[in-house]
Formats: C-alpha cells, structure tokens, sequence
C-alpha cells in the first residue's frame, strides 16, 4: 500500500472513530453479502454454498444507499466468496461514492496481478484474508503454502490494507502454523491479527499451554490497535467468559443475501428484517438489546464496534425491554385518559 494511501485512510479511519464516539445514532460498520457461492468448502463453516447466484447490481445498490441514509461508516463486503460476483468493483465503486470506507474479506483463491489492479482502481480500501493452516487438510484449504504466491502479488500489487487473520483453538491441528502464517504476512509488509475459535461443539475451551504461548506470540507481531481492541480474546483464551455489551442490529449490521438484517452470521434471523423496512426504532431497540450469546462470543469485529459504547447505555434481556415498552405504552394511555 502506498504511503499516501495509508496516510488517507488513517484520516478516515481516525474520522469515523471520533464520529462514532460522539454519537449512537448511526451504524459503524455493516456485512454485506453480495454472494453466498463459495469456491471452497471448509469444514467448519455454516456461511457458503455451492449452487446461489450473485445478488443482482441494481439490487445491491439499493441496499448500499440504506446503509448510507444510516450514515454508516464502513461497509465490509462478505461471503460465501465475494470476488465470485461479476460486478464486486461496481459494488465497491457504489459504497465508496458515498464516502463510506470500502472493506472486503476473501479466501484470497481469485488474487491476479490483473485483478488486483481492478480493486485498486475501484477503490477498495480494506482487505481481509484468513489463513487456517500451512499445509491444506480435509477441514481447511485456506493454507499458507496454496495462498503464498496471491499474498506475493497483493505485496506487489494493492494499493489498499491488507490484514491476514490466522487462527487457533477449536481443534486446529498444528497451532504452530498460526505464528508461521502471522510470520510471513508481517514480512510481506501486512498487518495481522489472530482470532480464537470454539471447538466443533461451540463450547468455550481454554486453549492448551502451547496454544496460549503461541497466541500471545502472533498478538505480539500483531497490529497494535487490534491487540488493544482485542482484549477479550485473553478471556476467551483462558476458557473464560467475556462481559460486554453486543450492540449488532445496531451499530453493527449483517446484511444477508436476501437483504435481512440479523445480529451476526452466527445468529441469523434475529432480528430477520428486510433492510429497506429497517427503521430508527428496529436500531435503538437492538442497541439496547442484551445478546444472550455475548459472553461466549468470538467475533472481533462486532467486538471492536461494541467497544466503542460499551462505558455507555446498559442493555436489557429482550423480557425486560418488553416491559419497558408495555410500562411506556400504559403510560402514554393514562396521558390520553387524563382529564384536561
Ligand atoms: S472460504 Fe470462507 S466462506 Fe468459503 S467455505 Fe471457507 S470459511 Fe466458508
Ligand atoms: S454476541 Fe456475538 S454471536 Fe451474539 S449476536 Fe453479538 S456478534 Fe453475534
């Protein structure tokens, strides 16, 4: 990435933190699927398939102009695999007309000198790719020594931030390969953050002595402000819950490829509305809504975005925020009621 172009997008970035601290009433970043299809098929994921066709252009402008009128910061483009949709630069070129920073997370398979340019040119301004393992295997073939020759030409090549996620836990077979991944992703000149999964049930585990060593030594080469917005990933490494507020539905938005709004990719259909009827009113609710999965939870960036509020606005269970509105809405008959 070149000097101005870091420099840029650190004005944006610093911008959009200083925006969202001063105000709750405007999304921080938002996942959209403009493709479920995946090239690939990894053992662990519930997010792709392998027949669904790309949302339509038209289509997906419509929903990036909802994301605007929420005045929302940076809209991350997801999948399934992304760079499968034929017009994934119109779809970027789209978010960054409106000033909105333009992110997307791929399995990096589609990376050409040729392509990259083109996402240069789109103004693509974030990149995300997660790495499971050095050697493919029957559960990943996100693997260093497949993906090694696309991370050279995004050295090369990218004009825009490249982060390479490794992981650990949950089963990974060799938890060394995540400091061989974070190794040779901060010798091509990129950032690189670690994330801790679950095991196959979903349970929380501590992870092994040898996995916690080698965790803290990928934060370590890490990107400095995500091991400090990461803090939670040092309970979750302990076993531990993490106590915090998960403002998704709010400040954070995943929008599906039928264009509904849920919480996450893990707790689709909550709260499942079409985004063209997303209100004001859906936003605070879920702001103030408490997630019963948020002590568990390893999702970094509905973390990072959580941080940003979390000294402010206690949330309630969904039970007591009916209360409040019943309580509110008694209220309000008794106003009427009244003699005047
Ligand atoms: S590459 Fe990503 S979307 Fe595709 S199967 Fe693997 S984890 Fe899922
Ligand atoms: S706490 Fe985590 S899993 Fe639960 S809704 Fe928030 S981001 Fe999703």
């Amino acid at each position: 990435m070149r000097k101005s172009t870091f420099l840029k997008l650190k004005v944006r970035e610093a911008a959009f933190i200083s925006k969202a601290l001063l105000s709750t009433n405007h999304v921080v970043l938002a996942h959209i699927i403009p493709m479920r299809r995946c090239n690939l098929a990894c053992g662990y994921c519930n997010e792709y398939d392998h027949n669904s066709k790309p949302v339509p252009l038209d289509v997906m402008k419509r929903r990036i102009d909802k994301l605007a009128e929420f005045n929302t910061s940076i809209v991350t483009i997801s999948g399934g695999e992304p760079m499968m949709h034929p017009q994934l630069d119109d779809i970027i070129r789209h978010i960054r007309s409106h000033g909105i920073i333009a992110g997307l997370i791929s399995n990096g398979y589609y990376f050409t000198p040729d392509r990259i340019k083109r996402l240069n040119k789109a103004g693509l301004d974030a990149l995300q790719i997660s790495i499971d393992n050095v050697e493919p295997d029957e559960v990943s073939r996100k693997s260093l020594r497949v993906l090694d020759k696309k991370l050279r030409y995004l050295a090369e090549h990218a004009d825009f931030h490249i982060n390479i996620n490794s992981v650990i836990g949950g089963g990974i077979k060799n938890p060394d390969d995540a400091l061989t991944v974070a190794k040779r992703a901060v010798e091509l000149g990129f950032s690189t953050t670690v994330g801790v999964i679950h095991d196959e049930d979903g349970l929380l585990k501590p992870l092994t002595e040898k996995e916690k060593q080698i965790f803290h030594a990928v934060k370590k080469l890490g990107n400095k402000d995500h091991a400090r917005l990461n803090w939670f990933q040092d309970s979750i490494a302990e076993g531990k819950p993490y106590e915090w507020r998960c403002r998704s539905g709010s400040r954070y938005l995943y929008i599906c490829e039928d264009g509904k709004v849920h919480w996450c990719s893990q707790q689709r259909g909550f709260p499942g509305i079409p985004l063209e009827e997303y209100t004001m009113e859906d936003f605070k609710r879920e702001y103030k809504t408490e997630k019963w999965c948020a002590p568990t939870c390893t999702i970094q960036c509905v973390h990072q975005v959580g941080i940003l509020d979390n000294w402010r606005d206690p949330q309630m269970s969904p039970a007591q925020l009916r209360k409040e509105q019943k309580q509110k809405e008694a209220e309000r008959v008794v106003q009427i009621l009244r003699p005047q």
